[in-house]
């Protein structure tokens, strides 16, 4: 028997509803914050990942999906390509491939499957998908402006609480600027030095070509000596120190809660300043839930003209598992309001029946006119139809069918003009 491959699922009836349910409020409230949507291809050329994700990232280093292209020719050599793992870097391709400033199109969101060739666990898959949204565009537009920051934050805790997710916490930091990072990373560099020979292979490495990176360490043995290192917030500049300070302001006043976490350095390179991670008590080990952050610089790595930007991704599929916690994929899935059960040689007339009341607005499901009205019924039950239908010939005739309650049990015969009324009370 061939199976999904390891790392990817089916997402199943009726869950999702649920991952319906989710679609449809992000739609409504990033909508309400005037975000526009955009779909990106899959797949893209490696090199904009390599640039714009960082070579020295876990996701570049080790977890992506890339193969070489057939060329046009068989002697030409293909393509380098790779499934995307995250949403930004096609997002700001695409604003500068587009000239999207040109068209004042500065708030973009996105829904789709990110791949990552990670260790599947709960909570964590190689088809795993992602809720996305970014501001960008270039200075005069005001996106460099801390508020467009806590705007961010606020539409999230907005999202969340709309969703009856409770259970949240927003932990806050800024990463400072390039040149904040610089001197952080020389300290780290130094700091690192003497005690390097102690940590895992993947931190020896990390602390000669990019020191910031070990903080992404999750071996347990690390944790003490990551502890003791400098922390970020000893080097910011001025400017970044007054721009984290008033994000932190319009939050308190909006009255969204947060903590500041100087441990924070989100797994992206190209992060500048703000960084957030949204995460949730009932998740477990895999308790982050989305995580985003400033990425000042990221255009211009990308061949783009200074477009400052921030953004976001949540994990749609925790975010689905924080809500079966609550709500249970039952209670939003939509049952038919009626079975319709044709007598032998009735299938037509049924259709017809079927059709007219699906025009109406009701969900039918239509039976087969091989079933003995038993099968019908178990039929009926099995799909959660509120009401079964019966189409024969005298019903036909009379222009009045029965209509049975499938939980009371009470029938009643309904002329056809009056069935969609009496269906739907
Ligand atoms: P990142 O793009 O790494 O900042 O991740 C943003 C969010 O995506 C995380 O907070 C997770 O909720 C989710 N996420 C990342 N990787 C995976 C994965 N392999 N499986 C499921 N969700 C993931």
């Amino acid at each position: 028997m061939i199976k999904a491959v390891r790392g990817t699922r089916d997402l199943l009836p009726p869950d999702t509803a649920l991952w319906n349910f989710v679609e449809a409020a992000v739609r409504d409230v990033f909508r309400a914050y005037n975000f526009q949507e955009i779909r990106t291809p899959i797949f893209e050329e490696t090199a904009l990942f390599a640039r714009g994700v960082g070579e020295e990232t876990d996701i570049v280093a080790k977890e992506m999906y890339t193969w070489e292209d057939r060329g046009r020719a068989a002697s030409e050599k293909g393509q380098s390509l790779t499934l995307r793992p995250e949403a930004t870097a096609g997002i700001v391709r695409a604003y500068i491939e587009h000239k999207l400033w040109d068209r004042g199109l500065n708030k973009l969101y996105l829904l789709g499957p990110m791949f990552r060739r990670e260790r599947p666990q709960k909570g964590r898959y190689r088809q795993f998908y992602q809720i996305d949204a970014e501001i960008i565009g270039p200075s005069s537009a005001g996106s460099e402006s801390p508020a467009r920051d806590a705007e961010i934050l606020e539409m999230l805790a907005t999202l969340l609480d709309r969703l009856g997710i409770t259970d949240w916490s927003l932990q806050l930091n800024s990463v400072g600027c390039a040149d904040d990072r610089a001197k952080f990373s020389e300290a780290l560099r130094q700091a690192l030095e003497p005690v390097k020979d102690k940590m895992c292979a993947d931190c020896q490495r990390r602390a000669v070509t990019n020191p910031l990176r070990v903080f992404d360490c999750k071996v347990p043995e690390d944790q003490p000596i990551i502890e003791k290192l400098p922390r970020i917030s000893q080097f910011l500049d001025e400017g970044c120190r007054t721009h984290f300070e008033a994000v932190q302001a319009i939050l308190t006043k909006v009255g969204v809660p947060f903590s500041v976490n100087d441990r924070l350095v989100r797994g992206l390179d190209y992060y500048t300043r703000t960084a957030f991670e949204f995460t949730h008590g009932a998740l477990g080990a895999q308790n982050a839930i989305l995580g985003g952050g400033r990425y000042d610089g990221l255009s211009e790595a990308l061949g783009g003209p200074a477009a400052p930007g921030i953004g976001f991704a949540i994990g749609q599929d925790r975010l689905v598992m924080s809500l079966q916690e609550k709500a249970s994929a039952e209670s939003v899935r939509a049952k038919p309001d009626v079975y319709v059960a044709p007598m032998a040689g009735m299938n037509g007339d049924a259709a017809r029946l079927a059709r007219e009341l699906r025009r109406l607005g009701l969900v039918v499901e239509l039976g087969d006119d091989s079933f003995r009205l038993k099968k019908s019924f178990e039929a009926a039950t099995k799909v959660g139809a509120k009401y079964i239908l019966i189409v024969g010939e005298n019903e036909v005739k009379a222009d009045a069918f029965a209509l049975k309650d499938l939980a009371t049990g009470d029938q009643v015969t309904v002329p056809r003009a009056e069935l969609a009324t009496r269906i739907r009370s």
